[in-house]
């Protein structure tokens, strides 16, 4: 085993990095003023300009890793694995709008995956080629306000043929980055046959955003937050119609194609989630040795050593499992890997949330203001302990995979389960 980086990521991390120092720490003002100047469901623009200049230095679309049976001329990204992508990614993941500049931004991010891997021509050319290229964006719609949306099963929002056209009925939340001007389509979930087996009854269909019966009802607060002007939308769709050719796969295949959606997209959520624990480690250290209280720096108050100390080691931690996770993506696939995807999406929100939270504190009354950028951190980044699946079910899956291990007799028998009863039993 060795932690070393190849030459190619090395590169691109320097790439990537020199890039964010020259073009977008600079430009966080301006996007903040912009965004006041143009109105908060507009987008400011120099967002578009930095993305024409990423593209143009070929720092485009990293995220998509290589896929043989489905890359072509015109459908491809830079052909970075996950294990390559994801130190670029904590990179991103330290300016709030870095991720969108090099086309890398979620949903989009699965949203692409999805119709590369399982999209037929006509859905690529239509919809992954604006994507791709950064022209448009999108949105993803599985969870309903009325349901348990962490159980998919529970999903209501009925698509039902007639003729050429399935007709969509339903309502969703948490529908993030409708509130974008720029998002001209949606992959929708929901159910195609009520009489199929539990898990062949969801399906995923492309919906056009101008759709006639699509109602966006209100954008939500996170913590009083609108993220705009991305933003998390409540969406009626009502006797919405679109052609058959715009269901994904097939019929019944909803589950298989959030398996493929979901593994991505959440170690993407975490490596920038590091980069967030990262920007609040550095404010909290420049914060604590800048003020002295009770005669000395703060830093020197042995309690902030500890924390400091405890963040470092706790971020290099998830780092590496993250890490981990990405490689065994690249080698034994996502299935195999999700256990590791599991431990890492618990435990990337959970480190920075603490970081965020400790550098709040490092702050003094300052910390719970907008000045410092924390408490939109931490309003961000707490999401994401319910966003792609709440913490509890991905600990369910790491639990189940761990109980298996002494269930199934037969599993990786290295110590014999039964004298160690005998053993402990005896005392
Ligand atoms: C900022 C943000 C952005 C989002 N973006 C999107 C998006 O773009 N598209 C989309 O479709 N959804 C999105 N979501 C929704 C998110 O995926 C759901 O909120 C999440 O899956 C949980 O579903 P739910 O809200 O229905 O909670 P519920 O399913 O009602 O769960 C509530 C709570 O029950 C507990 N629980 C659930 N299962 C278990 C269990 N097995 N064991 C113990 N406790 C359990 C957990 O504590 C959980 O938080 C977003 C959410 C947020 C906050």
């Amino acid at each position: 085993m060795h932690f070393d980086f190849s030459e190619r990521t090395q590169d691109y991390i320097q790439r990537v990095s020199d890039f964010m120092d020259a073009h977008i720490f600079p430009n966080v003002e301006t996007y903040r003023r912009q965004h006041d100047e143009v109105g908060r469901w507009n987008i400011p623009p120099i967002v578009e300009e930095l993305k024409a200049k990423a593209k143009a230095e070929g720092l485009w679309n990293l995220f998509l890793p290589p896929n043989a049976e489905h890359d072509t001329p015109d459908y491809h990204g830079a052909g970075l694995s996950n294990l390559e992508y994801a130190p670029l990614a904590e990179l991103m993941g330290r300016v709030s709008f870095g991720s969108e500049v090099f086309n890398c931004a979620a949903p989009d991010t699965g949203n692409m995956e999805v119709l590369h891997r399982y999209g037929s021509t006509a859905q690529k050319e239509e919809w992954l080629k604006p994507l791709l290229a950064g022209e448009i964006r999108s949105a993803f719609l599985m969870t309903e306000p009325q349901v348990a949306s962490s159980d998919a099963t529970n999903i209501e929002t009925r698509i039902e043929r007639d003729g050429d056209e399935y007709v969509i009925n339903g309502r969703k939340w948490w529908s993030s980055g409708v509130g974008d001007p720029r998002c001209k389509v949606a992959i929708v979930m929901g159910k195609t046959d009520l009489n199929a087996p539990k898990h062949a009854q969801q399906s995923q269909i492309l919906v056009p955003m101008d759709a006639p019966g699509i109602e966006v009802v209100r954008m939500l607060p996170v913590f009083g937050y609108d993220d705009a002007p991305h933003g998390h939308a409540e969406v009626v769709l009502k006797d919405v119609r679109v052609p058959v050719d715009n269901l994904i796969l097939g019929e019944g295949r909803g589950f298989e194609i959030a398996q493929g959606r979901l593994g991505p997209g959440r170690i993407h959520h975490c490596m920038r989630t590091i980069g967030a624990a990262e920007v609040a480690l550095e404010k909290m250290c420049r914060r604590l040795l800048s003020r002295e209280a009770f005669g000395k720096p703060v830093a020197e108050h042995s309690i902030w050593e500890q924390r400091v100390a405890e963040a470092r080691t706790d971020i290099e931690m998830t780092r590496l499992l993250t890490l981990k996770a990405a490689y065994m993506m690249d080698t034994v696939g996502n299935k195999v890997a999700k256990n590791e995807i599991a431990m890492i999406k618990v435990a990337g929100p959970r480190v920075a949330c603490k970081v965020i939270d400790d550098a709040i504190q490092a702050h003094g009354g300052g910390g719970v203001t907008s000045d410092y950028g924390l408490a939109e951190s931490y309003a961000g980044i707490r999401t994401l302990r319910l966003a792609d699946g709440p913490d509890e079910v991905h600990c369910r899956t790491i639990a189940h995979n761990e109980f298996r291990k002494y269930r199934d007799k037969n599993y990786g028998k290295t110590v014999d389960a039964e004298k160690m009863t005998e053993v402990v039993g005896s005392r």
